[in-house]
């Protein structure tokens, strides 16, 4: 795999990445990779921890890994320091490479920039490809390891769900969401050019469309919040973007509504539905949702005919085997055959369906939250009795907001102040309240439906 990246921005002669004032061409993007990857092959072979957002750095960084042959670890640079050194902790990472500015002190340090050197790369025995942090249940993030093999396979199948490679793709995610792997596989191994998006452009919808209509993509990768996001805007149309001909959905459940509507304002969209866990490299299942399949009541999420790896249903639940499945958690000596994802799903004329979750994981905005990970942290702070977390559903059933109830004698500035240490912004609920009691069931648990009526009586949140 590592040998058609390295053909494939031998023979580009193009854009390779695009920020909103900044470029790389394939050719600058091998070279500042391979001098990179040559200082990575001299120090050690532990997993490299790449610090920062969406600069081209980022991905120049990523390919210097990947050509060293030392998995890359991607931190978002809006992470808090806690997480990024229990990160370090279990990754027993030596270095980082430092694409944004990282302030402190406790890791070795390295420029994404270095001079050109005659020196031969030299192959390491190293199977890990990269390791992708996510929400953890017990209160930490879970590290998920992924190897070459997992995105050799990854890379083979993304190729056929797109009807044609795309020439350019609108690029939202941050690296350390697996979506993004979909981008870096497509521009590294098939020369898309990645037209990337960062945190400040997201949020502004003036400098967004700015940014699309600056360098027209051919295709958009996102996530379906993103993608009703872009609808908002009543002219996001064939008539004013008549460049955009492929949509590639992941993450989250995609809403008929939302397919529809991207459906008739873009007469000839491909669009496509995927589907899978961090777990197993991405996505494992995709298919084209036509106008037909948005009057049901859920989308297929996979055609059964054209699959990553195998997809089985037990007990109501999605369950992957195969080559694009991991095989185990980082800090976990458990090897895994057969994972179950947790999602319940059906198979109907050979497509496949995720209709929502067994546990309390639940995606927001895109970002795969434990609920459990929000209410440990909630719990470790120093006086905090009781503490439940959840989330507050809009009419479509998607989740609205996080909210959260607090026993104790604390101030509720503490308590803000301590999540936003230990949790990335968008874990945090937004609204927290300091009650007198969280209603318990007959089995002395937190009775979570008691809670949320109570919520839904009182709108303003009152116990
Ligand atoms: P992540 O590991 O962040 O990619 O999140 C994976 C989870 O996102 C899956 O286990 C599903 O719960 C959910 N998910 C991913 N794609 C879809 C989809 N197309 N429809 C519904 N849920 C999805």
């Amino acid at each position: 795999m590592i040998e058609a990246m390295i053909q494939n921005c031998l023979k580009q002669n193009k854009i390779a990445y695009q920020t909103f004032d900044d470029s790389l061409t394939f050719q600058e993007l091998y070279e500042s990779s391979l001098s990179l990857a040559i200082v990575l092959n001299q120090k050690g072979s532990s997993p490299v921890l790449i610090y920062g957002h969406k600069q081209k750095e980022m991905l120049i960084s990523i390919f210097a890994c990947l050509l060293a042959n030392r998995a890359y670890v991607p931190i978002d640079d809006a992470w808090p320091v806690e997480r990024i050194l229990e990160i370090m902790n279990q990754t027993q990472a030596s270095c980082l490479i430092e694409v944004s500015l990282f302030p402190y002190d406790v890791i070795e340090k390295i420029s994404p920039v270095q001079k050109k050197q005659n020196i031969p790369l030299q192959s390491l025995h190293n199977e890990i490809a990269y390791i992708i942090f996510t929400s953890g249940s017990s209160g930490k993030p879970k590290g998920i390891p992924i190897t070459y093999e997992n995105c050799d396979n990854f890379s083979q199948w993304i190729a056929g769900v797109f009807p044609h490679i795309p020439d350019s793709i609108l690029s939202q995610a941050s690296f350390s969401f697996d979506l993004s792997v979909v981008e870096l596989i497509c521009c590294l191994r098939y020369g898309s050019a990645i037209i990337a998006c960062d945190r400040t452009r997201l949020h502004d919808y003036g400098q967004l469309f700015q940014l699309i209509d600056r360098y027209q993509p051919s295709s958009i990768v996102a996530t379906p919040t993103f993608l009703r996001m872009l609808l908002l805007n009543k002219e996001f149309d064939s008539h004013h973007y008549p460049f955009i001909d492929q949509i590639y959905c992941c993450g989250e459940m995609l809403l008929c509504d939302t397919a529809l509507k991207a459906l008739t304002r873009f007469e000839d969209l491909i669009l496509i539905n995927a589907y899978g866990p961090s777990e197993a490299t991405s996505a494992v299942s995709a298919v084209q949702i036509n106008q037909e399949m948005c009057q049901s009541k859920y989308l297929p999420v996979g055609d059964m005919k054209n699959l990553a790896c195998e997809v089985t249903i037990i007990n109501d639940e999605i369950v992957l085997s195969g080559k694009s499945v991991f095989h185990g958690y980082l800090s976990s000596s458990k090897n895994i055959d057969q994972y179950f994802t947790g999602d319940l799903g059906y198979i109907e004329n050979d497509l496949l369906y995720c209709i929502g979750r067994k546990d309390s994981q639940i995606k927001y905005k895109g970002y795969r939250i434990e609920l459990a990970e929000i209410e440990q942290v909630l719990s470790s702070v120093p006086h905090v009795e009781q503490c439940a977390v959840f989330p507050i559903m809009d009419s479509n059933n998607t989740v609205k907001t996080i909210k959260a109830y607090v026993t104790g004698d604390i101030s509720l500035n503490t308590v803000k102040e301590e999540l936003s240490r230990k949790l990335p912004a968008y874990m945090v609920p937004r609204s927290i309240k300091i009650v007198d009691q969280i209603p318990e069931n007959a089995n002395y648990k937190i009775d979570r439906r008691r809670l949320y009526e109570r919520f839904k009586r009182n709108i303003n949140g009152n116990l």
